[in-house]
């Protein structure tokens, strides 16, 4: 790999790791303005994330994403949530979960309209 490869791909992972154009530049030795031309595509203002399946960095295309491709997203499934407990089960708990989440907002209502 050449020089100007091995940088680019530095400032790359630099980047994803939170370091400003200015940090990068320092560390690469590198002008900033290249710097800034590399990473333009990647967009200094995108948000990063670490997949929850294989750990590697990805760029979130908003909502909440955890996993760098779908097909991580189904295998974590996969392995983490399906088999897990029975499909009834966990629909019973969500119910749960839910019918607690309404009591506790009916209560914050009723404690708001009687202010
Ligand atoms: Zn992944």
């Amino acid at each position: 790999m050449r020089q100007r490869d091995r940088n680019r791909a530095n400032a790359h992972r630099l980047r994803v790791d939170g370091h400003s154009i200015r940090q990068i530049a320092k560390q690469l030795q590198v002008p900033r303005s290249t710097i800034a031309a590399w990473i333009r595509d990647e967009g200094e203002w995108h948000e990063y994330r670490n997949c929850q399946l294989c750990g590697s960095a990805f760029r979130v295309n908003g909502g909440n994403h955890r996993f760098c491709t779908r097909q991580h997203a189904e295998k974590y499934a996969r392995m983490y949530l399906a088999g897990r407990k029975p499909k009834q089960e966990r629909y019973r708990e969500r119910i749960r979960e839910l019918e607690a989440e309404v009591y506790v907002l009916r209560a914050a209502l009723e404690i708001r309209d009687a202010a």
